[in-house]
């Protein structure tokens, strides 16, 4: 007797898709098997006619994290609670050094308030914003506490976070010894802050600017520069929320000469366009980087498609529209960021599978096997296999319906796929054995856990993923 089967679904794995049985244990996958194979189970569900994958992974969430003076209106029970429910079984935040604390103490303070509150498991990439030798030299350190994963931003320069291509230089260089992963937010702060100013002088202040201020070459600048760093210390690099059609052909070229170059986009890149800043509440849709073109979110499709960009991340960062109103006299003052983790799988699945962009077995590697392989959780989470975490989400293929803020979690006011027909949604998420969504909450807050990470060796050779 063991504690749930899986029964009769489509299970996805990376190279195949088969009918089979998944029998679970301890919160553990214990067999996988035809039908009529397994053991008898406490609980049994039917998932016939439906897809069974490894629960999601998404690598770039930014919950409850205050920016631009505004502090979202959320903590880490309702955000993974809405994470689960969109099929999402790990997340990774970050912990973003703040003014008077070391990378560490902030991870602390992150977890803090974070532990007791999550209801699937998490981990945190540490942002250095101050890069003091005291500051760097705890890298070291946070790899061995099982943080191997770095965020750093080369543009917001005014909020504090930014550093420059001195301290770049270092972290590459501290990493490629002590074994961490650099990854970073990707733009040019000086042709940005050039084009603002020029921008705000003309009275150019409405939304749209936000995105003309930051035209493509100001990314592209900066995706070149880290690659080139990258080759320069024979590291691996990770690319934070890829936006442009440049950047996906920089990634492939790299990457077909065999360096490990990573790179994700995210949802918002694939569903919304540049034309959203125009809309009467395009303030709403100011991210960095900013929405781009048709022909953008084209190339994004084609690099997940052929293998150039690894995975599909959400970089949440929900402010509401009342929040996103106090930037509404300039662009600049608008607080940065858009919701998205509870959406981020059943807009993958219907835009991506559905429309026939992609296959399934992509799917599951782009929502979730890459992101484990990348950050240092695989085999444990990622796939679905004997001894691997039992985070499982079933997904209905032929369920439809729109995107809706309303039907959020959260009781969001507005929500940037507002409207999107959706075709094929998840319909179970199972958190380490437990059924924790079933169109009902039955999780608990603390049942997540914060993962220790350590990074595979042959991440640093070539692209593992
Ligand atoms: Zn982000």
């Amino acid at each position: 007797m063991v504690d749930l089967l899986v029964k009769n679904g489509k299970v996805v794995f990376p190279d195949c898709t088969i009918e089979a049985d998944i029998a679970v244990e301890n919160g553990k996958i214990v067999a996988i098997g035809l039908r009529g194979s397994m053991p008898r189970a406490e609980e049994t569900i039917d998932a016939r006619g439906k897809y069974v994958l490894p629960g999601g992974i998404d690598p770039h969430t930014h919950i409850a994290n205050p920016f631009m003076g505004k502090s979202p209106d959320e903590d880490f029970f309702i955000a993974t609670k809405a994470t689960a429910k969109g099929g999402t079984t790990t997340i990774i935040d970050f912990a973003i050094q703040k003014k008077g604390k070391t990378p560490m103490q902030e991870v602390l303070d992150r977890r803090a308030v974070a532990d007791d509150k999550v209801v699937i498991d998490y981990s945190l990439h540490p942002c250095v914003t101050n890069p003091t030798p005291e500051n760097l030299g705890q890298l070291k350190e946070l790899i061995d506490y099982g943080l191997p994963s770095f965020k750093l931003f080369l543009v917001y320069r005014k909020e504090g976070l930014m550093v420059d291509d001195g301290a770049l230089m270092k972290v590459f260089e501290l990493t490629k010894a002590y074994g961490g992963l650099v990854g970073l937010h990707a733009e040019n702060v000086g042709m940005i802050e050039y084009l603002i100013d020029e921008a705000l002088k003309k009275g150019n202040t409405s939304a749209i600017y936000h995105a003309l201020t930051r035209p493509p070459i100001t990314e592209a600048e900066a995706v070149n520069k880290a690659i080139y760093l990258a080759n320069y210390y024979n590291a691996p690099y990770y690319n934070f929320h890829l936006s442009i059609k440049k950047g996906v052909d920089l990634c492939r070229k790299a990457r077909n000469t065999g360096r490990p170059i990573y790179a994700e986009t995210c949802t918002h890149y694939l569903v919304n366009t540049i034309d959203d800043l125009r809309r009467e509440n395009g303030i709403n849709f100011i991210c960095t980087p900013p929405l781009r073109t048709k022909e953008d979110q084209n190339a994004l499709w084609e690099g997940l498609a052929d293998g150039s960009l690894s995975l599909v991340s959400s970089d949440h960062c929900y402010f509401t529209s009342e929040q996103k109103k106090t930037g509404k006299e300039s662009f600049d003052k608008v607080p940065n960021g858009m919701p998205g983790h509870e959406f981020r799988m059943p807009i993958l699945f219907s835009e991506g599978v559905v429309k026939g962009r992609i296959s399934v077995n992509r799917f599951s590697e782009i929502t979730s096997t890459n992101a484990a392989k990348i950050f240092g959780i695989y085999p444990q989470k990622g796939i679905i296999r004997v001894g691997s975490d039992a985070d499982i989400v079933i997904i209905d293929p032929k369920l439809e319906k729109k995107i809706s803020a309303e039907d959020s979690l959260y009781g969001m006011d507005w929500c940037p796929a507002e409207g999107l027909n959706v075709k094929g949604w998840p319909v179970v998420t199972i958190s380490k054995g437990k059924v924790i969504w079933d169109g009902g909450f039955r999780g608990k807050a603390g049942e997540g856990k914060f993962l220790k990470r350590v990074l595979d060796p042959e991440l640093f050779k070539y692209p593992i993923a």
